[in-house]
């Protein structure tokens, strides 16, 4: 098995002849790869290793007795589906997230106090979340708005999830805050604006625990897969990504849904995809529309900004949803789950043995 970045396949035909066989293993090692011949029973192929711009170069296509030439090897190896071609699910303490399941995240944009906290995680648990969200540490684009509470709603966030009884996803914004969050927090997130801070990866994937990492927002597809690739490279590999808009041209929405991420995501790894209506959409309104294409489109889980009072709110307010809101979108999640042929998900024994969550070990 090929382990470089730069493999090939070069798909011969069914009646190629050894010669015209011969004639690609040549040319690949005239350019200093290696081949690795292997005959089926109705059709040869062979693997190229080495320098992919190279063999790009050669018109492998035109050779005599050369079917297809097919790119096998994608630059992440971890995350890819490749080399894993099951889907996985990833485990926030006894909830599922993953490829048969649904699974609701919601709570506030921020931590302000801890009467907000816990009124927040109400709504979101009486509407069905498995998991309560909520940000101690806030980036934030200006410098003089509420960068969040720090280590003391961490403490809030722990207090408030254990008395609701969900397991809680924060966001850590600097390596040097990982042990502590991780020690607090049952899930770690990797916000938009830090989706390349590569030294954070590295420490979010020697933490160990499950992580939620947010698309940038300028980033392709691949950045994102690679940056999810820094966290496995670590071992760990209980990662979700999370699909939360991405700039364009477009200013009427705080950023644009792109809903395509989700089966493109999903086609590529084997890690669940999940998707962020509140922080593409930036208003109210638009969190149900948003939530339903996101569901329809294949997401494995949704994660929702919810206040008590959204106008009071230090953070996003205008997109946090109210109470009524929140009986809105519980109904959306239990009608469109089972017609998208999934279920809610139901949290996990814990003396049932581990499915998926591969953890440190998996390399
Ligand atoms: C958030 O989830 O609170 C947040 C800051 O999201 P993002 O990183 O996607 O902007
Ligand atoms: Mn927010």
């Amino acid at each position: 098995m090929p382990t470089e970045d730069t493999a090939m396949v070069v798909v011969m035909r069914h009646a190629a002849t050894s010669t015209e066989i011969q004639n690609v293993v040549d040319a690949v090692e005239g350019v200093g790869g290696d081949a690795f011949v292997s005959r089926g029973k109705n059709q040869t192929i062979v693997g190229l290793v080495g320098d992919l711009a190279q063999f790009s170069e050669m018109p492998l296509h035109a050779f005599p007795g050369v079917d297809d030439v097919i790119r096998v090897s994608r630059p992440y190896k971890l995350v890819s589906n490749e080399t894993h071609p099951r889907p996985s699910t990833v485990w926030v303490e006894d909830v599922p997230i993953g490829r048969d399941t649904m699974t609701l995240i919601a709570g506030p944009c921020a931590v302000e106090t801890e009467d907000q906290t816990l009124a927040a995680a109400k709504m979101a648990r009486d509407a069905g979340a498995m998991i309560l969200r909520g940000g101690a540490y806030k980036p934030r684009t200006s410098p003089y708005a509420f960068q969040g509470l720090g280590e003391k709603g961490l403490d809030i966030l722990a207090s408030v999830a254990k008395e609701v009884d969900l397991p809680v996803v924060t966001e850590v914004v600097t390596p040097a805050d990982v042990d502590i969050v991780a020690a607090k927090a049952d899930m770690l997130q990797i916000g938009a604006r830090n989706m390349q801070n590569f030294q954070l990866l590295r420490e979010v994937g020697i933490a160990g625990k499950p992580v939620l990492l947010k698309r940038g927002l300028t980033a392709t597809i691949d950045e994102w897969i690679m940056a999810a690739e820094y966290i496995a490279h670590q071992g760990n590999l209980q990662i979700v990504f999370c699909e939360r808009g991405i700039r364009t041209y477009e200013p009427a929405t705080r950023n644009t849904l792109d809903v395509s991420a989700v089966p493109v995501v999903q086609s590529l790894t084997h890690l669940p995809v999940i998707v962020d209506p509140s922080h593409s959409g930036g208003s109210r309104e638009l969190v149900l529309p948003l939530a339903r294409a996101g569901m329809a489109v294949g997401a494995d889980g949704l994660i929702i900004d919810v206040h008590p009072r959204p106008e009071t709110a230090l953070c996003d307010g205008p997109q946090a949803l109210k109470r009524e809101d929140m009986v809105a979108l519980r109904d959306a999640v239990a009608t469109l789950t089972p017609a998208l042929g999934r279920r809610l998900p139901e949290r996990r024994d814990p003396a049932a043995a581990s499915d998926g969550a591969w953890g440190r070990s998996a390399t």
